[in-house]
Parts: C-alpha cells; sequence; structure tokens
C-alpha cells in the first residue's frame, strides 16, 4: 500500500506500507528539521541531589513537565539550574519535519496519511528517506489496531460493544506496555 502526500510548496512524499506494517516515507528532505528526544537523567540527578534532606520529591514523571516550566513574570525559568541540565539523545530521533510540512511526531497517528490507527512509535533513517517505525501489537505484531485470528488481544475484546471495546483497548494498551516492560 502506498499514499501520496503534497505539501505546502508542492513537494510530493510517498509512504509505503512493508511487510512489517512499518511505513517507509520517501521524498525531499534536503531542508529538513529533526528532533530529538530530551534526557532529563542528568537534570533529575542534580535535582534529586540538592534536595536529598526534603521531605516530597517531585517523581521523575512529573519533574520532566515541570523542569519546562516558565515564569512569564520574572522572565526566568522556575527550575533554571536544572533545565539547563536537559540533554538530548543524540542517536534517536523523535520529530521530522520537511520545509513545507508534513510534521510528524512520535506518538502521532497516520491517518492523514491513509494509514488508518497507525501511530509513530520511532523513525530510523535509510538510504531513500525515513522509515517509519509504528506501534504494534505486542501478542501477534500487527499494527493498526488490527489483530491476527489467533491473538489473545482478539479473543478477549471479540464480543463486546464499541463503548466497553474502547476502554479494554486502553486496558490493552496498559497490559502490552507492562508486558513490553518485563521483556526487556
Ligand atoms: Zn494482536
Amino acid at each position: 500500500m502506498k499514499n501520496t502526500y503534497k505539501n505546502r510548496y508542492g513537494d510530493t512524499y510517498t509512504f509505503t506500507r512493508d511487510e512489517n506494517h512499518d511505513i517507509l516515507w520517501e521524498g525531499n528532505f534536503e531542508y529538513c528539521r529533526t528532533g530529538m528526544p530530551n534526557d532529563y537523567t542528568r537534570a533529575y540527578a542534580a535535582y534529586l541531589k540538592d534536595n536529598e534532606h526534603v521531605q516530597s520529591l517531585m517523581p521523575f514523571q512529573q519533574f520532566k513537565d515541570a523542569v519546562h516550566e516558565y515564569d512569564d513574570e520574572t522572565h526566568q525559568y522556575i527550575y533554571d539550574k536544572y533545565v539547563r541540565m536537559v540533554d538530548s539523545l543524540k542517536d534517536e530521533i523523535d520529530m521530522v519535519d520537511p520545509s513545507g510540512g508534513p510534521y510528524i511526531t512520535r506518538g502521532m497517528s497516520l491517518g492523514s496519511f491513509g494509514f488508518k490507527n497507525y501511530v509513530v512509535k520511532d523513525f530510523k533513517p535509510v538510504d531513500t528517506g525515513i522509515k517509519i517505525i509504528t506501534e504494534k501489537c505486542a501478542y501477534c505484531n500487527q499494527a493498526g489496531g488490527i489483530h491476527k485470528m489467533g491473538c489473545e488481544t482478539r479473543k478477549m475484546t471479540v464480543f463486546l460493544d464499541d463503548q466497553v471495546k474502547d476502554y479494554y483497548d486502553q486496558m490493552d494498551k496498559e497490559v502490552h506496555q507492562n508486558r513490553a516492560n518485563l521483556n526487556e
């Protein structure tokens, strides 16, 4: 399956699904912005060290948001010291934005490029463009919320109506995430 997308400048990009249900993105990447994910390890370690004797510390997840908070009155970052220590994971890409679009980030749906329920997990540069690695079912390795006949997920949800199904889909996601963490 191959879909074509024309951006604001009239450049054409193609999105081709491969046999692994990942999507090859081809076109002009000569003028292209890419983003690297933030690495909060160093900043959080410093925060913990500075606050050794403080009773209630921010958990890591909360810290990741809070460290970017900006005070509009003093025109300073609230955690100025730590925000300077936020590093970038230089070997990873979490955002791709060619001049004129389309802007695509991790976690984004690829529905507007013709791949319904496909979600971006990662980007890998390849010779002819960028390979978009998609989120897969942890049981049957299918993308786009589709499952093989024998998939455990399908067995669990096949009899449920849509409203209940949405709830279970969310549960499935969490179960899968937990399961994925276990496998690491
Ligand atoms: Zn499945």
